[in-house]
């Protein structure tokens, strides 16, 4: 986009003006790099930068989920606004499950957090509700605080898709278990890798309200109303503020957008 001014073009980041909402508790900011970057190095410049850069960001809690091999070479050190966060996790505590890592495994790298159920292995691995329910029930055993990612593909109805996604991933658990889940609520239509259509607020805030709707009937109102609740899809510099103002979510899931530390900052900044 090119903007002239007397004469002369110069590049224009189109932005929209931030809302006089004011954000309320925490929020979220969570980087998943899915299989990137390709080496260490880049790996390690990326986490450096965002966590000089992320210090001092009030309520806003930054979580750096990189691949899993990768965490106990970050430190996040005294940093209290940076966490990190694992992409995945086993539903088992040990055995002949190759290639795969426990939820302890991660807890003891370094992991505070983890993916669960992202739409990428629902598809890839194939990774049914009732594997997600127990990866969750293994990572809260392990310490880690799940992050759920529900949300429906094009074509499907988010309601139909989500209740019934929150409904088996969730069962069985405590209300004490569910005082630390996040759910994010991803459309697959709008991550970025998958066509990237945009998500309007307006249907984030009606997708949190019904999520919140669903954790009532499962539990309770108060539950509802405490569980965090984060939007991911095609999140970039600039628009993050119409889900977290507007739409009122608890924070947004970041994938192709965290793997640039500048683009990532100011996503954070933006929300600060
Ligand atoms: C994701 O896949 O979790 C995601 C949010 O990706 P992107 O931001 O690239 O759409």
């Amino acid at each position: 986009m090119f903007g002239g001014f007397g004469g002369i073009f110069v590049p224009l980041k189109l932005k929209a003006k931030k809302s006089k909402l004011k954000i309320m508790g925490k929020i979220f900011v969570i980087a998943n790099w899915k299989m990137n970057p390709k080496t260490f190095k880049e790996a390690s410049e990326l986490f450096e930068s965002v966590k000089k850069a992320v210090k001092k960001s009030g309520d806003i809690k930054v979580i750096i989920c990189p691949p899993a091999l990768w965490l106990k070479e970050f430190n996040p050190g005294a940093n209290m606004n940076l966490s990190l966060g694992a992409q995945n996790c086993h539903w088992e505590v040990s055995g002949a499950y190759t290639g795969e890592l426990s939820s302890q495994m991660l807890a003891d790298a370094g992991a505070e957090y983890v993916i669960v159920g992202h739409s990428e292995r629902r598809n890839y691995m194939g990774e049914s509700d009732e594997v997600v329910n127990l990866k969750i029930k293994a990572a809260l055993r392990a310490k880690l605080r799940p992050i759920l990612c529900v949300g429906e593909r094009a074509g499907e109805e988010m309601n139909l898709v989500v209740e019934s996604q929150l409904t088996k991933d969730l069962a069985g658990l405590s209300v004490g278990q569910m005082k630390e889940i996040i759910v994010a609520y991803e459309p697959v239509w709008a991550i970025s890798t998958e066509g990237g259509r945009s998500c309007s607020p307006d249907d984030a805030l009606s997708a949190a309200l019904f999520i919140r709707k669903t954790l009532t009937k499962l539990y309770s109102r108060f539950l509802a109303d405490k569980t965090p609740i984060i939007y991911g899809g095609s999140v970039h510099d600039g628009n993050e503020d119409g889900y977290i103002r507007q739409a009122r979510m608890n924070g947004v899931l970041v994938g192709g957008a965290s793997l640039e530390a500048e683009e990532f900052v100011r996503i954070v900044q933006n929300i600060k």
